[in-house]
């Protein structure tokens, strides 16, 4: 007979586990989840090193959120590491601040200015359009084609393989444009890591959803007819859910390369890095227009691990072929019809909630994932316990 559960969960990322753990402690839910990996956290593990350096295996994570409710319920299997995220670009054979910032604007001009004379700039090189419509409306109605050019088409072509027309406005609307000199990367009023790492986070999400099973390096496809369950949660890529039966949705993936330095080889990037200990000048450098790899992170820079040790992460943008990770929907107008058909679809189905990036499709933060996978455990507590009021 086949092990019967109140909730099985697909996927232990932030939207599987944050369920699980509401679940199990709130309402004595019996769970299991089911990942396929060799790890909880999804793609927001971290691990230390051969080197001991923390690193984040799958692209940088800057935690930020303007959420209350998410940094409360956070803040319970965490203490912050309060970070400003600091971005540079490398283009022309030389760092830029960014993002395009007064300090960017005194670059290009080779001189100190004020934030006046920067105004005056954009305004004469912006194009005039009122609701930008894709990638590239975006960033020219601000700044112009000359910065548009510098910074973000290369970026994007390299990134996504499409060109920054054909993407939404969503995508670049990502990244501030400032007139002030404010090079923070992000614009949330909360920004910190897990001050002990997210893989510290997740063991104590997995501690509170005690007794909560865990089955890691298990495909749920492979296994489903073991187990029976009142609800499934389903936090993998909606397509495959449905066995692409209204066709394969686009992803984009990426290959990592790391690479670790010793204090004696750090000690050469001085020059470079402008700091003992480091590789090179900031967190994150993004290479929109060299190379093949669209970003270095170095997040010792963030994290302030004191070690002499550092460890760089080259990205390398990819195929979902030839990775089979699905890290990235593609937002588009083609992506978004395919992904409402699915949808509707999905909602039909009131014996399984679609939660998370991959599940709903959609370019969310981490933050955004929790607020989704909270609200989703509300909904299902008023169906379990319709007449107990749940804090939480
Ligand atoms: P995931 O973390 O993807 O977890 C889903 C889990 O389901 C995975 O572990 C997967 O292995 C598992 N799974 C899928 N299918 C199956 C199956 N069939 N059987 C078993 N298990 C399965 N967000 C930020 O807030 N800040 C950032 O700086 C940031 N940077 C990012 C950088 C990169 C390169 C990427 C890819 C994402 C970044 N994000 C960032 C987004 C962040 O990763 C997501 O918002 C968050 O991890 C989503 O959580 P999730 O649970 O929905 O999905
Ligand atoms: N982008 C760019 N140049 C940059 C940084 C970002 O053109 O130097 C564009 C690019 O299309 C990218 C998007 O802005 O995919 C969002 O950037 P972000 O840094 O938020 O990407 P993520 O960390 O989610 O990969």
């Amino acid at each position: 007979m086949a092990d019967k559960y109140d909730f099985m969960i697909v996927g232990a990322g932030f939207a599987g586990l944050v369920l699980a753990e509401r679940l199990s402690s709130q309402l004595g839910m019996r769970c299991l989840v089911i990942e396929r990996r060799d790890h909880v956290g999804g793609n927001a593990h971290d691990l230390y090193d051969e080197a001991g350096v923390l690193v984040h295996p799958y692209g940088p994570h800057y935690f930020r959120t303007n959420s209350d409710r998410v940094r409360a319920y956070l803040s319970r299997f965490t203490e912050w590491h309060p970070v400003t995220y600091k971005v540079q670009s490398y283009t022309g054979g030389r760092y830029w601040s960014f993002p395009v910032n007064l300090g960017t604007y005194e670059q290009l001009i080779g001189r100190e200015a004020t934030e006046a004379e920067f105004k005056a700039y954009l305004e004469e090189k912006r194009v005039p359009i009122e609701n930008p419509k894709n990638s590239e409306e975006v960033v020219v109605s601000q700044v112009g084609w000359e910065l548009y050019e510098m910074f973000f088409l290369g970026y994007t072509l390299k990134h996504w393989k499409i060109h920054p027309k054909d993407l939404a406005a969503s995508v670049t609307a990502r990244i501030p444009i400032r007139t002030t000199r404010d090079d923070a990367y992000l614009r949330e009023d909360f920004q910190a890591l897990p001050r002990d790492g997210y893989h510290r986070l997740f063991e104590n999400l997995v501690e509170a959803a005690m007794p909560v099973t865990i089955l890691l390096d298990t495909d749920y496809f492979k296994v489903r007819s073991k187990f029976e369950c009142d609800h499934l949660i389903y936090t993998g890529a909606i397509d495959r859910f449905f066995e692409y039966g209204l066709g394969r949705l686009p992803y984009r993936s990426l290959l990592f390369e790391r690479e670790s330095f010793t204090p004696e080889a750090l000690t050469d990037r001085l020059s470079i890095s402008g700091k003992p200990g480091f590789w090179q000048p900031e967190m994150q450098v993004n290479y929109p227009n060299d190379h093949d790899f669209t970003r270095i992170v170095e997040l010792k820079h963030a994290t302030g691990q004191a070690i002499s040790n550092s460890t760089i992460i080259r990205e390398y943008p990819a195929s979902l072929e030839e990775t089979q990770e699905p890290y990235y929907p593609v937002p588009n107008d083609e992506s978004k019809a395919m992904y409402k058909r699915y949808a509707e679809v999905a909602d039909a189905r009131s014996d399984v909630s679609f939660v998370g990036r991959l599940a709903r499709y959609r370019y969310y933060n981490m933050d955004q994932v929790v607020a989704m996978a909270l609200k989703e455990f509300d909904r299902l507590a008023q169906r379990i316990r319709p007449a107990e009021a749940l804090n939480g």
